[in-house]
């Protein structure tokens, strides 16, 4: 079980390298022990800031961080053994394999190294057998060990990541825009297979995107969110049939057929605002058609719903939408 929450006001402070300040707010969820929770929103939302918040790469300021019964809020600021026996039960998957492979290594060093760092006593015999079941478990040849990251494919990257990624059989899998570089063809060949990693080892995953026809496929609950907060959290069926927050309405209105080849896509109206300085009151008021003095002043709060679904909306609230 995976906690962030209380107070209700998280602030998280990202420094970029201009020393700018991005944050998140108001963002509290868990997830429970295999289940697949995705955050969605466009660039610029906060959703990596999440998810780097959670592994632990950026610290809290406020608010808290409990994994399994243990406050880990102070992740980032941690070392020492424990600290690394902990941050072995949560993985990172990110959206370019590429840059995150060292394009000198062998694919089995690659894979290795995890192991060579949390399991020093391991054999190299062992290591090497253990990144040849790795490889197959994702869909390649142990061959493939003896290969550069150059030599493969995007989607086979993404795999080459992914089984660094289990290497160490973690619990939790934060995945940032795996399948966004990766052709639509490709993009469903990895999501089934972390589908079926996931039954395979009951995998938690915290699922982010900005393409609501992947998560819809690959969620339980979704997170839209909007400028740093969450908008509305809802089972993923839910959602789709009966979106509340006039965002996620929106989010859901842009989504292409994947049948289409995702051409249809229909723009999204006005421009996200700079989430430095987001708008006063509920931040969407801008590009809200249901937007009024209250919108413009009060932000609008997580309210849980008969149907499952929490919804920040003071025309949701106030019955004026449905
Ligand atoms: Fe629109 Fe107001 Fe709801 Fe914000 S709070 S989404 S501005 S109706
Ligand atoms: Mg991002």
């Amino acid at each position: 079980h995976f906690d962030v929450s209380k107070p209700w006001l998280n602030r998280v402070l990202e420094r970029s390298e201009k020393l700018s300040l991005k944050a998140v707010d108001g963002v509290s969820f868990s997830i429970r022990r295999g289940e697949t929770v995705a955050l969605v929103g466009e660039s610029g939302c906060g959703k990596s800031t999440v998810a780097r918040l959670v592994v632990g790469l950026y610290g809290l300021t406020r608010g808290s961080l409990v994994f399994d019964g243990e406050d880990i809020s102070d992740l980032a600021n941690r070392t020492g053994r424990q600290a690394a026996s902990l941050r072995k039960r949560f993985q990172m998957i990110f959206q370019d394999p590429y840059a995150s492979l060292n394009p000198l290594w062998r694919v089995g060093t690659i894979i290795g190294e995890p192991l060579r760092f949390f399991r020093p006593e391991m054999s190299s015999a062992d290591r090497r057998r253990r990144v040849g079941e790795l490889l197959e478990q994702v869909g390649m040849s142990p061959m493939d060990a003896l290969r550069y990251p150059h030599e493969f494919s995007g989607g086979q990257r993404q795999r080459i990541s992914i089984a660094r990624a289990l290497s160490n059989e973690p619990e939790f899998m934060i995945c940032d825009e795996p399948t966004s570089a990766l052709d639509v063809s490709v993009q469903a060949q990895i999501l089934n297979l972390m589908r079926d990693l996931q039954d395979e080892y009951g995998l938690t995953y915290l699922f982010i995107s900005h393409d609501m026809a992947v998560v819809k496929h690959m969620s339980d609950r979704i997170a839209v969110m909007y400028l740093g907060r969450i908008a509305e959290i809802a089972p993923s069926d839910q959602l789709f049939a009966n979106p509340h927050h006039p965002y996620s309405k929106m989010l859901l209105a842009a989504v292409p057929s994947l049948e289409g080849g995702g051409k249809e896509r229909t723009t999204i109206q006005g421009e996200v605002p700079n989430p430095v300085h987001p708008p006063s009151g509920c931040a969407f008021h801008p590009r809200c058609p249901h937007a009024n003095a209250r919108c413009k002043a009060e932000v609008p709060l997580l309210i849980a719903r008969d149907d499952g679904s929490e919804v920040a909306c003071h025309g949701v609230e106030e019955g004026r939408i449905e």
